[in-house]
């Protein structure tokens, strides 16, 4: 069974553009318009050895306004529960949001691994976003650029590092698995 993470976020942050780059293929649509993303959307990815599936979220088009909060919330949430990890990711440019915050305590109270992801950091624009974004409380922001080729080079190595890291957690989840599946 794949391992499977879910990339999380307030609309606009870049999530269907890492979708599109960790699937390697132009599935998610990438928009301008926040929460453009139609439905959820996976597809296989692969980082090194290991293999994964990566599940986009949004699904917000012609959500009225006001209940567009309450859609996010409750479709982030339907997101993390299925996930093994959780890639949450802000807007470096833009720094943390309260909508950031709020999600950050949804996706911290899952109690799942989490790689907390400062986009848009190509240049300098988003270095003190990235800082800011400590305040999240979900470790180090790690600085990627989705979208420019400069930084899209040294992505798979950040993401790479970061996985490295949860290995191990990697490894339980695929022995529990192979347990229950033998049982
Ligand atoms: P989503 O709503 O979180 O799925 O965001 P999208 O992937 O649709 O991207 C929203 C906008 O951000 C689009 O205009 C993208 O081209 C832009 N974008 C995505 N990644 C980057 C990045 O690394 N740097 C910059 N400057 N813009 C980006
Ligand atoms: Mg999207």
């Amino acid at each position: 069974m794949s391992l499977s993470i879910v990339i999380v976020g307030r609309p606009n942050v870049g999530k269907s553009t890492l979708f599109n780059r960790l699937v390697g293929r132009r599935l998610a649509l990438v928009d301008d318009r926040p929460g453009v993303t139609r439905d959820r959307r996976e597809g296989e990815g692969r980082l090194g050895d290991i293999e994964f599936t990566v599940i986009d979220t949004a699904g917000l088009e012609q959500a009225s306004p006001e209940s567009l909060s309450g859609r996010m919330r409750a479709q982030t949430e339907a997101a993390i529960d299925q996930a093994d990890i959780i890639f949450f990711m802000i807007d470096a440019r833009a720094g943390p949001t309260p909508v950031d915050h709020d999600f950050a305590d949804v996706a911290r109270r899952s109690g799942k691994p989490i790689v907390l992801i400062a986009n848009k950091s190509e240049g300098t624009a988003g270095e003190s976003g990235r800082l800011e974004a400590y305040a999240l409380g979900l470790g180090e922001p790690i600085p990627i650029s989705a979208e420019h080729d400069e930084a899209a080079r040294a992505f798979p190595l950040l993401v790479r590092q970061e996985l490295a890291g949860l290995h191990s957690h990697i490894e339980n989840l695929q022995r529990r698995r192979a347990d229950a599946a033998s049982r």
